[in-house]
């Protein structure tokens, strides 16, 4: 083996799949020391994970790439069921729709996971130099306790081989997914869009392997199914798999089936499939082809599962509707395991996202959501610890939010899973209103509108988790509905999900009402002395903690949303503070929107308020934090609550910072 070296890094991330990229989506973001490494050559490409929920696109929105999706995604409003009909013939039995109109500017979109991998990894480009280091395996962990109380310390151990030139016979597709590419799904230039081609050879190797020590701060363990950090850190996981094998294939059909082009489950006596349309004319298959023996759970041959296999499985369930296919682009098998990590940190030093916390079934489409998900929430924590901006302790809400989540993931994967098992002949012929039971119950979660995110410091709840009389629909825990507001300056519109960008700051909302108000406006201007430290103590919560370095001066932003109508006030008419001035950039312009209806675009009706349930005169105080999820919520006049919320989040400038 080559050279041996020694480096320090304050947050290592291992494994650069879709929630470990999300994790570092925020070290850029907040311009944190990160590394994050991968024991692939190469990123993902082709297949894997394909769906994407409402509430991870809005995400995406957050994160300013929200329109690629659009662009190059397949939408989906409704899934169809398919049975045997009285003759025997196929029929469809049931639409379901799978939107909810006003709940989220999205709708289920699918695309394959490589593309969502190039579209973060682009956005972390744009805003740092982080890039993900392939080829690189962790090989040992060693966490120092002893240190783990000291925020500054250096605590965890991680040994990584980078790999070179001499490494050629590294056992490949034992932990990491090799084997379909091995199978035959061969990538190249004809199947990848040009922004992928450089990405397709793997990097210079240095000649000989290299043994390097990394000491780091935090560690994220975002390593996937057979996560090696939660190995060493020697935590159990619950649960296991279970007997059934899917083949999946992404196929261009060659069919007469009505919907191939929309989502469907065809059920006959010949199996259940699921067949889900995407990009750029492609169709994904779910097919069972094997069950295990019974009463075992045992790893099966996966030789002998083949892309014909699947195909004569596909045209035995469709018949008598035609199928074929000449170009398949990806395809795999795999054995549906439940399981759950029954911890997601050790010390909230290291931490598990993603897949290495919980496993199920890929066909609800959850799985790289959850894991996107995770890696989001934990990163803009870990992110601001780290920048010295968030109190440690903080880091405690990462398993409070998350790990109940993954419980009822596992849940409704229990329930769900099984309505796709393959069929028994001369078992009852429908399953349609079964599905549609549980799609209902789980739908809210499946989609992230609702996430029950606990009280904590970052939460604070209404006592008895009562709501807040004036701002009815802003639920502390849950994510700001989204909404589409009118700049006030320029009277363009924009969604709220773009609008609170994640960035790394917390978000004041001044929900000003109708200043055309004498006594409104008055509130008003007191809120923005409150705010500019003009009154009483003389501290501004704006300027009362520590900045985001290289970033931000505050980590706190504010944004005003009035309900006069557009035409009757000024930008000018709000105080400075709400709108400040910088002396490169001038006034900000985009601090001050506006819920008035306009002519040209139909989802800015002016119904924000009625939606968060807020008065229209009166207005209220909202705090959002960095991941668009409700914090803290109050009156107009309620700035010294607001600042204790605070307080307990954000670590404050001491006498000599504050005075500087
Ligand atoms: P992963 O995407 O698994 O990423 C983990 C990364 O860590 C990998 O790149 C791995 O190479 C790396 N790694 C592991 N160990 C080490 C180490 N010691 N050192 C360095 N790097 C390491 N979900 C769906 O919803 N629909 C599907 O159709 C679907 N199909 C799938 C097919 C396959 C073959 C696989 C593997 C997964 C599929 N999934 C599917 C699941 C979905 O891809 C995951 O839920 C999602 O990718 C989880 O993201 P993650 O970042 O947590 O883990």
């Amino acid at each position: 083996e080559g050279k041996s070296t020694h480096s320090q890094t304050d947050v290592l991330i291992i494994g650069a799949g879709p929630s470990g990229l999300m994790a570092a989506y925020w070290m850029a973001r907040c311009g944190v020391n990160a590394r994050i490494i991968d024991n692939r050559d190469t990123k993902v490409f082709l297949g894997h994970a394909d769906g994407l929920r409402a509430r991870t696109l809005e995400l995406f929105d957050s994160m300013g790439f929200q329109h690629r999706v659009l662009q190059e995604g397949s939408i989906s409003t409704e899934a169809n069921i398919w049975v045997p009909g009285p003759q025997g013939k196929l029929v469809r039995q049931a639409q379901i729709d799978i939107f909810k109109v006003d709940e989220s500017p999205f709708h289920n979109t699918r695309l394959n996971q490589g593309r969502i991998e190039r579209f973060i990894l682009d956005s972390i480009r744009e805003h740092s130099d982080l890039d993900v280091e392939r080829s690189v395996i962790a090989d040992s962990l060693e966490y120092d306790e002893e240190l783990g109380n000291d925020p500054n310390s250096y605590p965890i151990t991680v040994k990584v081989r980078v790999l070179g030139e001499d490494d050629l016979n590294r056992p490949r597709g034992q932990e990491i997914d090799t084997e379909s590419e091995a199978a035959g799904n061969e990538v190249n230039r004809s199947n990848l869009l040009p922004d992928d081609w450089a990405d397709l050879a793997p990097r210079n190797k240095p000649q000989k392997t290299q043994v390097e020590t990394i000491k780091a701060k935090y560690l994220i363990g975002c390593d996937g199914a057979h996560s090696w950090t939660r190995k060493q850190l020697n935590i159990p996981v619950e649960g296991s798999n279970t007997d059934h094998i899917w083949g999946v294939i992404d196929v261009i059909p060659l069919s007469d089936f009505p919907d191939i082009r929309r989502v469907s489950v065809v059920n006959n006596a010949a199996g259940t499939i699921l067949v889900i349309p995407r990009e750029r004319g492609l169709v994904r298959f779910y097919v069972p082809v094997q069950t295990c023996e019974a009463g075992t759970t045992d790893r099966f041959d996966r030789s002998k599962i083949t892309p014909e296999l699947i195909r004569e499985r596909v045209q035995a369930i469709f018949a008598p509707f035609t199928f074929d296919f000449k170009e398949c682009s990806w395809w795999t098998v795999y054995q549906v395991g439940q399981r759950i990590a029954t911890k997601s940190t050790k010390d909230n030093r290291v931490f598990l996202a993603g897949d290495a916390v919980h496993t199920h079934s890929p066909k609800m489409g959850l799985g790289m959501n959850m894991s996107m998900q995770d890696g989001f929430n934990v990163g803009w924590k870990i992110a601001l610890a780290v920048a010295g901006t968030l109190k440690p302790e903080i880091l405690d809400t990462y398993a409070s939010e998350r790990h109940p989540l993954a419980e009822m993931l596992l849940d409704f994967d229990r329930h769900w899973s099984p309505m796709f098992t393959d069929r028994k002949p001369g078992v009852a012929d429908t399953k349609a209103s079964d599905i549609a039971l549980v799609a209902g119950k789980f739908e809210d979660f499946a989609d992230g509108w609702k996430v029950f995110y606990p009280a904590s410091s970052l939460v604070r709840k209404a006592e008895d988790n009562a709501e807040f009389a004036f701002a009815r629909h802003m639920i502390p825990g849950e994510r700001v509905r989204p909404v589409k507001l009118r700049n006030h300056a320029d009277g363009g519109t924009r969604w709220t999900t773009r609008a609170l960008e994640s960035d790394g700051r917390f978000r004041i909302l001044v929900l000003a009402g109708d200043i055309r108000n004498p006594m409104q406006k008055q509130r008003i201007e007191a809120l923005s002395q409150a705010l500019a430290g003009q009154t009483g103590s003389g501290i501004s919560p704006l300027g009362r903690y520590l900045e985001i370095p290289g970033r931000f001066k505050s980590p706190i932003d504010v944004l005003t949303i009035h309900t006069s109508p557009w035409k009757e006030v000024e930008f000018f008419d709000f105080p400075e503070v709400l709108r400040l001035f910088d002396p490169v950039n001038g006034w900000a312009y985009d601090k001050i929107w506006c819920d008035d209806a306009c002519l040209f675009d139909r989802y800015c009706d002016g119904t924000a308020y009625e939606k968060w349930g807020v008065d229209r005169v009166l207005g209220a105080l909202v705090v959002v934090r960095p991941d668009q999820y409700i914090g803290w919520v109050g009156e107009l006049g309620d700035v010294e609550e607001l600042t204790q919320y605070l307080d307990g989040i954000l670590v404050k400038k001491s006498p000599i910072d504050e005075v500087a």
